[in-house]
Parts: structure tokens; C-alpha cells; sequence
């Protein structure tokens, strides 16, 4: 039996309006209610036209003198308002009649709208009007952030309604707020209230740098709710079991896997990787899945420190995997971890996109059987076709480059059951690594529900790389020098930008620095290396720079990531202007790794302009004055903000709205502090603000 549903209970369709709301993410009361203004405007009082000023929103009152359409050129409506202590142009480019009816000659009108100068005198564009007299408001007016079909006066009407329908009782405990002196006069309801609509009298200054007592109430409370979901985040994942990969007592005399890789390592550790290495073999002996992050600058040696816990892995019997962002680099990891860990008796599978039939068949039958130790491969590996025996360990290079969903597939591919009669499922431990430091107050929030180990320190021997900012205009005294490294015996890296508007001209560039090279050095191999290079290709032009054979390598920002050719002791970036700092920083990494004095030439180009933009002068001269990515990474979140940094990570599921990490650090301890004492001893309190905050949301901070 089929029952019609009855007219009433259809739901009503939704109006414009409320289909953009929803868009905006403004669902529940109280999204409206923290749907804060971008600006404001001050409809509290009339000013006078002989004591505004240029650039100011002013409203004033007064007399149409003049009205008129001019033709010709532009169709516009020209009126002039005396306020008896000057004249104001009022110009409209787009008009109708009740617009000149309003505005007819003898009318008293209020306007309001921004004051332009001009040789005509004052002057406002599109200003509002409506007839003169009427009440003053007695707040400032919000301006919200809107979208099409949303008018401000409808959104304004539903966030006052959202504000006074939102539970906003307090969640922070008084005690709390003491100790960062937020005054607890400053409630949630009373900063919102506030905010949205802010008496007259306040300094603007105040609420524009959200410095506001107002502001610092709201900024501490969105870092709490941060704080409190990641560390749930944090121990849900502690109830979590993995296979516990301890080091084991060597029988008779044959040492440990990690200990015989060590031994037979060219080089010994720096102080810095055995103490992350230290961290990482605790972590792998614990019954609990390890979610570690390995940061450490470029080429402060971070693939021996994962191939150590590989061997620790591997020695316990298990498994592990190692996924790395992109082919070149991939493979580079092979080789290096072949040749240290075959001599030792494990067996290493390869795994990758643009592999033959009969080799990948090959490969996922060694790793089915378990007899492969170490599988390493780009996404190829994460693949429903491939089916590990035994995964215990998954490693991730370079693992800003990789997403949520890439993250859990790869721990999604153990799937043994824990011996312990439950039917608990193991996790395998995870272990990623990033050559992008992560600022501190970064690391604190979008990444404290991980544990954070860095390298500080770099092998030793290594010469500082000497960075000079050079006009692109001096291009042949770059290729001179380029010359002089060639005959020393050296490499060369030159770096074209990557144009994200057109992958073609990306390309042109590349090619056509590619040619003029060719011809400035004849008897020099020039290759060139670009994203659109069929696989083999690509391979052929790397394994010829890396033997040395190749004296020059003229690249797209393929080669960003991880790629370690030691003989490289120059690199040019063409364009520098274009990039981010961190990925300058990257790019600059690929040379200083062996011990010839290394140089880093930063081109830039200024194009129609007779020189750079400040900001960008300063970028570039920031990267000539060191070589510290912690302090680099610092500048680059204080220039782009965050996102740059999460990359994928989060979808922008969980972005700060209001708090602002290169400013509000005291808060951010503040809210570190407090979120385990939140959820220990006020759990419904910190459950009923994760709630507020996140809403949703929140279940995105846990993958
Ligand atoms: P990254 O951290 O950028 O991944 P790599 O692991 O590629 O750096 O290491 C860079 C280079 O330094 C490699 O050639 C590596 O073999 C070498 N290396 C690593 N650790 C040491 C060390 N302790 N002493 C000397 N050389 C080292
Ligand atoms: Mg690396």
C-alpha cells in the first residue's frame, strides 16, 4: 500500500535567498549568528559635506539643486546636493525614472556613499538615498559577506534572527578566561550581539584589526573548539590497535636489521636523526597505530631515518610501504633503498602507474605472498588491486602533496583481525614526512593531533647554498656562469615556472629557455624535463642528469619534490617572482648536497613595469637572506596564510574563520592548555562547544 503524502506535510520549496544561504554554509541559527560583518557603516548620524573627507563613507542630508542626464560618452545621471555647507555630485551610471523622481530638483534626500575627490569637487558613485528626516539608527550598519541573490537587508534580518534563536550560554568555565584576560563582561552573547552591532562611539581600529575585547572573546572560543576536536581526534585514534614492531633481541650473533643498515651506511647519523629515529622506534613497539610526522628541510636526510624503520618493520616480519607524490621521485627512493637494503636480504617491490602488465603482475604476486618487505611506488600502491600480506608500516614522502582520502586508503590496507579474540582490526603505523616545515602555531593547530619529530640539523659538510636576486635582464651573465660550473665539472638546474592559467605556454617557456641554452652551450647536454613527458621519457632525461652525463637540466617545477642529485651546484629559477617562498626554498634544496660551494640565482622579470612590486622585492630578498626553511615557512604563512600549507589536508573543512595564527598565538596556547582539562573535568560543556563550533564539521578533523 502506497500512502500520497498529503499537501501539508510537503516540505516549501526554498526561496532565492534562502537557497544562498544555505550556500554560504548558514544553516543553523547559529552559523547566522557567527556570520560576522566585513565592515560597517555609520548611519548614526548626518555629517557635513564642508568637513568630510576623500576616500571616507559619509551620510549627509540636503537639497537636489540639479538634476540631469548627460548623453554622449557615458549615459549618466548627474544631481547635485546642497547641504548649506557645500556641494556633492551624485553620479549614476545606471538609472531608472524613479530614480530622477526622486531625486528631482528641490527634493530634501539623505544619501549615503563614499566621498570621492576630483577636479569637480566632492563627488559620491551609486550612493544610497531616501527621503530626508527619519530616525538615525543608534549601532553601527553590518555589512555581511554575501552572494548573488542575497540581499544585505534580508541577511541581516535572518542573522538577528539567528542570534537571538542560538544557545549561546557560556561553555569556558570563568576561571579560565582569567588567564588570558578576556573579560568575562565579554560573553559569547554579548561579543556576537557586539559585533553584528557595535555602538557608535567604539574605535573602528579596534574592530578592524579584531583586537576588540569582542573579537578576542570569539577568536579564543573558535580555537578552544579546535583544541577540544583535535585532541578527541587524537584519543579516539589511541583506542586504535597496530602490530607492535619491536626491535628484537639479536639471536646468536646476527644483529637487527636497522642495526646492519646502519653499519653499513656511508655516512653515520647526524645528532638529529637518531634522536627522530629513537622517537619513531618507540612509537612502532607500541600496540597503538603511530601518527607521526617527519619534518625536516630539504636534504637533512630523511629517507635514511624512514628506511631505518623500514628495516625495523621488516625484521618483525611485517610489512611496510613507502608512497611517494611522483614517479621521479618514487623511483629515486628504489634505487637509493635497493642498493641499502638488498645487500641485507629484503626484498623490495616496485609499484607505479605507467608500469608493464606482466612487471605489475609480477610485483602485486610478491606482495600478496608477503615476500616482498618493502613495497615503494607512487598512489599506484594504494590501489584495490594491490593487497598487502602484511602491511604494519606505511610511509608517505612528501605527504602534503597527498590527501585524506589517499592517507586512509593507504591504512586501510591492513586488515587483519587482532589476535585478542575482538574483533578489533589492526591499523598499520603511519609515519609521513615533509620537507615544507610547518610554522609552529601550525603545527599546534591544524596538526596537533599529530606527533611532530624534526631533523634541525643538516649532514655535516654541506656549504651554505649563496642565493643572489638577479634582473632577468642580466640573463647572459647567468649563462657565463653557467659556463664556468660546466668546465668545473658541475650540474645545473634551471627551474621555469609553472603559469597555472595556461599548461601551454608553461610549456613554451621551458622549451623556448630550453633551445636558447642549447645554443649558448654547444658541446653540453641540455635535457628537458616538463609534467607532459610520456613516463619513459622523463626517466631517460633523469637518469642521464643523475649520472652526470646531462650538464644542464632545464625543468618545469617537476623536480620540486625530493629529487637529490649531489654533483648539482647551481640552480636558476627563472621567474622567481611567481613562486611561493616555501616552494623556492624546495627548489633551491635540490642543490647544496654535496660539498662544492652550491649557488641558487633567482630571476625575476618585471615585465611591462619599470621595476618589482614592493611586496614581491621582499619576498625575494627574504630568500637571500637565509637559508632556515623554519624561518622561510614563518614569512610564507605570514604572507599567504594557511592554506598553502594544509594543501589537501582538510578541504578547508575546518579553516580558522576569526582566529589568525601569525597573531593569535597566546590564545592558541591558551586553548592547547585548556582542552584536555575541558574534556577531563567539563566534558559536556567541551562536547556542547566542539558542537556550537564545528557542528559537523568536526568529523573531518578526525581522518
Ligand atoms: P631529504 O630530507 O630532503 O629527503 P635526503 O634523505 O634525500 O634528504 O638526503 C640528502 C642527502 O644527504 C642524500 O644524498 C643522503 O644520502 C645524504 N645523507 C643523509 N644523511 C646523511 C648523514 N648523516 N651524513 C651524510 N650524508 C647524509
Ligand atoms: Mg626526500
Amino acid at each position: 500500500m502506497t500512502v500520497a503524502p498529503s499537501p501539508a506535510t510537503k516540505p516549501k520549496p526554498l526561496s532565492i535567498p534562502q537557497k544562498a544561504m544555505l550556500k554560504l554554509g548558514l544553516a543553523r541559527p547559529i552559523d547566522l549568528a557567527l556570520h560576522l560583518p566585513l565592515r560597517y557603516e555609520d548611519e548614526t548620524q548626518i555629517q557635513r559635506l564642508s568637513e568630510v573627507r576623500e576616500g571616507q563613507s559619509a551620510q549627509v542630508e540636503g537639497v537636489v539643486t540639479s538634476c540631469e542626464v548627460k548623453l554622449g560618452g557615458h549615459r549618466q545621471l548627474l544631481v547635485t546636493l546642497d547641504d548649506g555647507t557645500d556641494t556633492c555630485t551624485l553620479r549614476f551610471f545606471t538609472f531608472y525614472p524613479t530614480t530622477q523622481k526622486a531625486l528631482a530638483v528641490g527634493n530634501r534626500v539623505r544619501v549615503r556613499g563614499e566621498i570621492k575627490g576630483g577636479f569637480m569637487g566632492l563627488q559620491m558613485m551609486h550612493p544610497t538615498f531616501k527621503p530626508a528626516g527619519g530616525d538615525l539608527a543608534v549601532a553601527l550598519t553590518p555589512i555581511y559577506p554575501t552572494s548573488a541573490g542575497l540581499p544585505q537587508a534580508y541577511l541581516r534580518r535572518a542573522v538577528d534572527g539567528g542570534l537571538s534563536r542560538s544557545e549561546l550560554s557560556n561553555t569556558i568555565p570563568l576561571e579560565f578566561l582569567s588567564q588570558i584576560s578576556l573579560q568575562p563582561r565579554w560573553g559569547l552573547r554579548e561579543a556576537l550581539t557586539f559585533l553584528h552591532h557595535p555602538a557608535p562611539d567604539v574605535p573602528l581600529a579596534t574592530l578592524e584589526d579584531h583586537s576588540h575585547p569582542a573579537w578576542q572573546r570569539l577568536k579564543a572560543e573558535e580555537l578552544l573548539a579546535q583544541q577540544i576536536s583535535q585532541l578527541q581526534a587524537k584519543r579516539e585514534r589511541a583506542k586504535l590497535r597496530a602490530p607492535v614492531l619491536a626491535v628484537r633481541a639479536a639471536p646468536g650473533d646476527v644483529a637487527p636489521l636497522h642495526e646492519q643498515l646502519l653499519a653499513a651506511l656511508p655516512f653515520g647519523l647526524t645528532g638529529a636523526q637518531r634522536r627522530v629515529g629513537e622517537d619513531i622506534a618507540q612509537d612502532l613497539a607500541r600496540a597503538v597505530p603511530m601518527h607521526r610526522l617527519l619534518q625536516g628541510d630539504v636534504g637533512s636526510g630523511k629517507t635514511v631515518v624512514a628506511a631505518l624503520a623500514a628495516a625495523i618493520c621488516i625484521d618483525a616480519g611485517w610489512q611496510c610501504a613507502l608512497m611517494a607524490p611522483t614517479e621521479i621521485l618514487a623511483r629515486q627512493h628504489f634505487t637509493k633503498l635497493l642498493s641499502w637494503l638488498e645487500p641485507l636480504g629484503i626484498k623490495t617491490a616496485w609499484l607505479t602507474g605507467s608500469q608493464k602488465a606482466k612487471e605489475r603482475r609480477e610485483m602485486l604476486a610478491l606482495i600478496a605472498s608477503g615476500e616482498a618487505g618493502l613495497v615503494i611506488g607512487t598512489h599506484a600502491i594504494i590501489q584495490d588491486k594491490v593487497v598487502f600480506s602484511k602491511l604494519a608500516l606505511a610511509i608517505i614522502d612528501e605527504q602534503h602533496r597527498f590527501g585524506v582520502a589517499q592517507r586512509l586508503a593507504l591504512r586501510s590496507k591492513l586488515t587483519i583481525e587482532s589476535g585478542e579474540g575482538d574483533a578489533t582490526l589492526l591499523e598499520p603505523h603511519l609515519l609521513m614526512m615533509t620537507a615544507t616545515p610547518i610554522p609552529r602555531t601550525l603545527a599546534m593547530s591544524y596538526y596537533a593531533d599529530l606527533d611532530v619529530s624534526t631533523i634541525d640539523e643538516l649532514p655535516p659538510g654541506r656549504t651554505p647554498i649563496i642565493t643572489k636576486v638577479v634582473n632577468d635582464a642580466r640573463r647572459d651573465e647567468v649563462i657565463e656562469r653557467i659556463r664556468f660550473q660546466l668546465q668545473e665539472g658541475r650540474q645545473i638546474y634551471w627551474v621555469c615556472p609553472l603559469i597555472e592559467e595556461s599548461e601551454a605556454l608553461d610549456l613554451t617557456n621551458a622549451t623556448e629557455t630550453h633551445a636558447e641554452l642549447s645554443a649558448a652551450l654547444p658541446g653540453v647536454m641540455v635535457g628537458l624535463l616538463h609534467s607532459r613527458m610520456p613516463v619513459a621519457e622523463k626517466r631517460a632525461v633523469m637518469a642521464l642528469f643523475t649520472s652526470g652525463e646531462m650538464g644542464v637540466l632545464v625543468s618545469t617545477t617537476v623536480i620540486e619534490v625530493g629529487v637529490d642529485v649531489p654533483n648539482a651546484s647551481l640552480m636558476v629559477i627563472e621567474h622567481s617572482e611567481r613562486f611561493g617562498l616555501s616552494q623556492l626554498h624546495q627548489l633551491r634544496g635540490r642543490v647544496g648536497r654535496g660539498a662544492a660551494a652550491s649557488a641558487c640565482v633567482l630571476l625575476y622579470s618585471t615585465g611591462d613595469a619599470p621595476r618589482l612590486g614592493e611586496t614581491a622585492r621582499e619576498r625575494l630578498r627574504a630568500m637571500a637572506e637565509t637559508n632556515d626553511g623554519f624561518e622561510i615557512a614563518r614569512r610564507d604563512l605570514e604572507i599567504r596564510g594557511p592554506g598553502e600549507f594544509l594543501g589537501s589536508r582538510q578541504s578547508g573543512a575546518a579553516l580558522l574563520r576569526f582566529a589568525d595564527l601569525a597573531l593569535d598565538a597566546d590564545l592558541l596556547e591558551w586553548a592547547k592548555e585548556l582542552a584536555p582539562v575541558m574534556l577531563d573535568q567539563h566534558p559536556h560543556l567541551a562536547e556542547k562547544h566542539v558542537q556550537r563550533w564545528l557542528g559537523t564539521k568536526a568529523e573531518y578533523l578526525k581522518a
